[in-house]
């Protein structure tokens, strides 16, 4: 339509379209692409047991094989919500997260796998149904499932429900709500939610040990309510310490393990310990 208006109003319509929304538009047709292609790979950041001091299991986290790199969620995943694309990506995401959770069990043992859902995922009415048919194709092993829901989806406009919760949970799936502490929300839903897990957002750790205000008060709310509490993005010796004499139960971050390739993993498991971080 612009094109038809002559080659002046199309330069202009050209110039006047930010770089950023023609790198946006390029991106939405290779990421369609990329959908049917399976162009995508997930990595596994290890989460420690603070009681134990062993990986109890992980965080499953999507990348893009594309033009010869691994992109970051963080550059495709705002634009696959935006566009709904996030529905069968996050549809291949928990089917190959239950794939690999399986193997892991019988090659290893129990280990939790945790999966990021994002508001448009949930509030696609057929979601429930996609979702428990991936679970019976996998026999995953149910209570070793985590869905991490961001505390900002489960205020957002897509208005995830909390029926849908409910019905997630009676599946024996656990819930965890992301980046805890930064979602500007109401403390109420977490009484009428059947959620298991708070993970007191990397900001917040990153402050640890000199401002310790916040993580303790997550750590005191989550005791309260009878929830655990994992602890993202520690990356240092004295965050690990301080979270675990101080009632946390996990913690993940780049100290532990930056997110690992499927192959690493199991090696990863059987190697590290505390002590030597
Ligand atoms: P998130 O769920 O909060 O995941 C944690 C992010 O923090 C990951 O980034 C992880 O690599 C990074 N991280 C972990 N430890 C450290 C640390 O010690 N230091 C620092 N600086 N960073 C750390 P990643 O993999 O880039 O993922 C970013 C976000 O993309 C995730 O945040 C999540 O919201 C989203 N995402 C990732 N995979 C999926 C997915 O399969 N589906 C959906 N819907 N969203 C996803
Ligand atoms: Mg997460
Ligand atoms: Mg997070
Ligand atoms: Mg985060």
């Amino acid at each position: 339509a612009a094109k038809a208006a002559g080659p002046g109003q199309w330069a202009f319509f050209e110039r006047a379209m930010t770089e950023n929304a023609l790198i946006r538009l390029r991106t939405e047709g290779s990421l369609r692409a990329a959908v049917d292609r399976g162009e995508f790979v997930l990595h596994f950041q290890p989460k420690v047991d603070l009681g134990s001091g062993r990986v109890a299991g992980c965080e499953a986290l999507v990348r893009w094989r594309h033009g010869g790199e691994l992109v970051a969620p963080g550059r495709f995943i705002p634009i696959a919500e935006e566009t709904g694309l996030i529905y069968d990506i996050g549809l291949w995401v928990l089917r190959e997260a239950c794939r690999v959770q399986a193997q892991w069990k019988t090659q290893f043992g129990p280990l939790s796998m945790a999966v990021n859902v994002s508001a448009r995922q949930l509030s696609e009415p057929s979601f429930l149904d996609d979702f428990m048919a991936v679970l019976r194709a996998n026999r995953v092993d149910l209570d070793l499932l985590e869905l991490e829901i961001t505390e900002s989806a489960i205020m957002s406009q897509f208005n995830v429900s909390a029926q849908l919760l409910r019905e997630i949970k009676a599946l024996g799936v656990r819930l965890s709500v992301d980046d805890f502490g930064t979602g500007y929300s109401s403390l109420a839903y977490l009484k009428n939610l059947p959620i298991d897990v708070l993970k007191i957002d990397r900001s917040f750790v990153s402050d640890l040990p000199g401002d310790t205000s916040i993580p303790r008060m997550i750590i005191g709310l989550s005791g309260q309510l009878g929830l655990r509490t994992v602890a993202e993005g520690i990356e240092t010796r004295e965050q690990f310490d301080w979270l675990r004499d101080n009632g946390c139960h996990m913690v993940q971050g780049y100290l532990v393990s930056r997110p690992l390739p499927e192959e690493a993993f199991l090696p990863f498991c059987r190697t590290w310990r505390a002590e030597a971080a």
